[in-house]
């Protein structure tokens, strides 16, 4: 095989062989097939598509250009667990201390934020001190002590994929379900957990717009990771909204604090995604538990405050600061906190996570290129949710902002992404589905 001949033959719809797959990601990670050419064929598979078959072959070859890691499963069925990412999107800071408080051990391998989108390893570093940056046997170590590690994925993780990511991201060939796939499930089976929970968004503030590709997409992760003898269940839900109130690092990091706390606190939306995955991870390590006795258990461990003292317990162990945990005010401010009041009354109907999400970004809460720095405490607080019926003048939000002249750009855009009704607008389900 050459690159031409293997270009040429996803140019012309033909199927490759999983040998010539497997020489096409070692020759990448070789550095032996020039840049135009891993673009060209990335259009072409893009435009052609990949069997099931392909899509295997290309997750296992991109699984296999690093180190893999071998969870040996002394500390019990290891779970993972992998958002395809989001706007307020602080489920892990919540999932992984109530499963591991209540026994299920965790190794969650997390990213970063890029654009719009969040990501836990920001959330997580706006914690004084918290180190992200774990040796393979030191989250190994960690999770045979304390149940958990959350951890981001080390240089030599599935290289491959750093590779195509990097040249999709320029060709305009991400949004392609197979190559999305491959680059997910690559990562998660060398992550080595036994079992894996996909949080797989779907609306405006994600990847999948539409509930179709969606469930395609999750049917194909569901596939692979069967297929490598994984147990894989993803659960489809709703991201058109930011979920919960915080939108940036250390007042996500906050409201998932409050939301651990006995009495604390917990956005409705926020509240039954987290549950519905904890009720799924519950059940992916202890099947013959029923749903009821999961969702009791979940319960117990936020009011009995076990979950909170894991997330403490987390924290410590990552070098991270429990004074922060206990006592949130401690955590990155923004030095001005500016309320946005509501330009009307009537029903909120909408508030547009992209938009929220391009706004938090703006702020310094997240980053347009991988190389931009983070400002922990910049970002959005909500004081209206969809539903909520307001006055004029109201407090809609609170911006957290650097300096004064960024407020009145930052209201304008903030205004902008709400939406109004006179009426009630109808409930929406935050769970579209379940796979696996
Ligand atoms: N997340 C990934 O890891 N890869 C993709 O291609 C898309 C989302």
């Amino acid at each position: 095989m050459n690159a031409m001949e293997f270009i040429r033959e996803k140019r012309d719809g033909r199927t490759h062989a999983s040998s010539d797959i497997e020489w096409f990601v070692r020759a990448l990670v070789r550095g032996e097939i020039a840049d135009e050419q891993v673009g060209a064929w990335l259009m072409a598979a893009y435009l052609n598509g990949l069997s099931p078959d392909e899509t295997f072959a290309l997750t296992l070859a991109m699984r296999d250009s690093g180190e893999a890691l071998e969870l040996n499963d002394s500390a019990g069925i290891t779970l993972d667990k992998h958002s395809t990412g989001g706007v307020g999107d602080k489920t892990t800071l919540i999932v992984v201390p109530i499963l591991a408080s209540l026994g299920v051990p965790i190794l969650k391998m997390s990213g970063r934020g890029l654009g719009f989108s969040g990501g836990t390893l920001d959330k997580l570093e706006a914690i004084p001190g918290f180190r992200t940056d774990l040796s393979a046997s030191e989250a190994l170590s960690q999770v045979e002590q304390i149940g958990a590690a959350i951890v981001g994925q080390s240089k030599s993780l599935a290289p491959a994929d750093k590779l195509l990511y990097a040249m999709r991201d320029v060709t305009a060939t991400v949004d392609s379900i197979p190559l999305i796939a491959a680059s997910i499930m690559s990562k998660k089976l060398a992550g080595g957990a036994s079992s894996i929970l996909l949080d797989v968004k779907v609306g405006r503030g994600s990847f999948m717009k539409d509930l179709d590709r969606a469930t395609e997409l999750a049917n194909t992760l569901v596939a692979i990771g069967k297929r490598a003898g994984k147990a894989v269940r993803a659960v489809l839900t709703r991201m058109d909204e930011p979920l919960g109130r915080a939108v940036g690092n250390a007042l996500e990091v906050r409201e998932a604090i409050e939301f651990l706390t006995p009495g604390g606190h917990r956005a409705p939306a926020l509240w039954e995604v987290c549950r519905t995955l904890c009720i799924h991870g519950l059940a992916m390590s202890r099947p013959r538990l029923s749903p009821e006795a999961a969702s009791d258990a979940v319960d117990n461990a936020l009011e009995s405050g076990e979950a909170l003292a894991k997330f403490v317990e987390i924290v410590e162990a990552q070098g991270g600061e429990a004074d922060s945990i206990l006592d949130p005010l401690l955590l990155p401010k923004s030095p001005i906190l500016a309320t946005v009041a509501s330009p009307r009354s009537g029903y909120v109907s909408g508030i547009n996570a992209r938009r929220v999400g391009e706004l938090a970004m703006w702020l310094g809460a997240g980053r347009v290129r991988k190389e931009d720095c983070i400002h922990p405490g910049a970002g959005i607080v909500l004081l209206a949710s969809v539903g909520d019926v307001m006055r004029v003048g109201g407090p809609l939000a609170e911006l957290h902002v650097r300096t004064d002249a960024d407020f009145p750009e930052a209201e304008v855009s903030l205004l902008g992404a709400f939406s109004w009704s006179d009426e009630p607008p109808d409930r929406q389900e935050m769970i579209l589905a379940e796979v696996g």
